[in-house]
């Protein structure tokens, strides 16, 4: 038999966890199901100084203090991959690769995961080389040199966090100038251990059992090259996770979902919150404002249309 709630929250980052403060001090039942790791992607995230409040914090830190904060409320928290979303009527069942809940409203703040570059070897490579997480996995390139695929803010993080193992990070750019804002490529371009490689794409991955290096084309001349590396990490934008979405919400540009400034979606009931809605501005502090925006909207929601 499934659990009902009031609201149902679909991953445990900035923003659903943001959600569930604010739906359970407004007294609703509350469930936050997260497929992987309470905090999200904060807890891959090593130094945070753009939090207001906090001039400095560890991610994961962050995440713990968010979700110490989230359950003093009574939001409740289960493991589980969100496989289905169902709309009958006013409810909406969730279901998950373990249980099933119904809801009468749903926050969907399931974030993204991180593009890929769609080249040779990158796949053949994968956890050998080609890295997506550099918090994750700089401990493994100590002294070595590892390359940074692309010139966002994502970018400039990984590469700085990769500069404290590695003997040499090599940001390999399309364009010949960061994306990425002031502060950040401001210490990019002070840090020693970073070199910038402009103009240049990046085209195979090259290895044996491990990556050996990469393939270059200067987009500019049109010569190619070969470059000697022990990793390359692939910063080059964001997919948003609403491969479950589909028929259900509209989704927008790149799958992202569309909503208006209430977090709410074309679906009554179905609010969507931080980096996998359109437009977002991808940082730990606009994910929790939509948190708290779509909590509301939820709160709204359930006194307006269902009490
Ligand atoms: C390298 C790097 C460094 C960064 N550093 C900073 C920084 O210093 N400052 C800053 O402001 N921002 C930073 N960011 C961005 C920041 O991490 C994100 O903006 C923020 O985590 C987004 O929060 P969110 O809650 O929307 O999504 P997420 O934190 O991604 O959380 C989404 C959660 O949903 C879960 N989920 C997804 N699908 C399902 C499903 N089907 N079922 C169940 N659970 C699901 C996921 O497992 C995940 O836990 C950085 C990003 C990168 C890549």
């Amino acid at each position: 038999m499934s659990e009902n709630y009031d609201v149902i929250i679909i991953g445990a980052g900035p923003a659903g966890l943001t959600a569930a403060l604010y739906t359970t001090r407004a007294g609703l039942n509350t469930l936050i199901i997260e497929k992987e790791m309470f905090g999200g992607a904060l807890m891959n995230r090593d130094l945070i100084d753009n939090y207001p409040g906090h001039p400095e914090i560890l991610g994961p830190d962050l995440a713990s203090q968010m979700l110490e904060q989230a359950t003093s409320y009574g939001a409740e928290m289960q493991m589980g991959i969100v496989e289905q979303i169902i709309v009958k009527d006013n409810q909406k069942i969730v279901k998950t690769d373990q249980d099933e809940y119904v809801g009468n409203a749903i926050i969907i703040a399931g974030g993204t995961h991180a593009k890929k570059l769609g080249i040779p070897g990158e796949e053949e490579f994968a956890g050998k080389g080609v890295i997506h997480c550099a918090t994750c996995d700089g401990p493994l390139y100590r002294e070595q040199v590892v390359a940074v695929v692309g010139g966002s803010n994502d970018a400039i993080y990984e590469a700085l966090s990769l500069v404290k193992y590695t003997s040499k990070v090599l940001v390999i750019h399309r364009g010949d100038n960061l994306r990425a804002e002031k502060v950040l490529r401001e210490r990019a371009f002070g840090e020693p251990k970073i070199e910038f490689i402009w103009d240049t794409t990046v085209t195979a991955v090259l290895g044996e059992s491990t990556v050996s290096g990469i393939q270059l084309n200067n987009i500019k001349t049109g010569e190619t090259s070969t470059l000697n590396v022990d990793g390359v990490c692939m910063a080059v934008g964001n997919t948003p996770n609403t491969d479950i979405l589909a028929g259900i919400v509209k989704l927008g540009s790149e799958g992202a979902i569309p909503v208006n400034v209430s977090m709410e979606t074309e679906v009554p009931g179905i609010l969507a919150a931080g980096n996998i809605r359109e437009d977002s501005p991808m940082r730990v502090a606009s994910a929790i404002g939509d948190g708290a925006t779509a909590a509301m909207a939820a709160e709204r929601y359930i006194n307006t249309t269902l009490r």
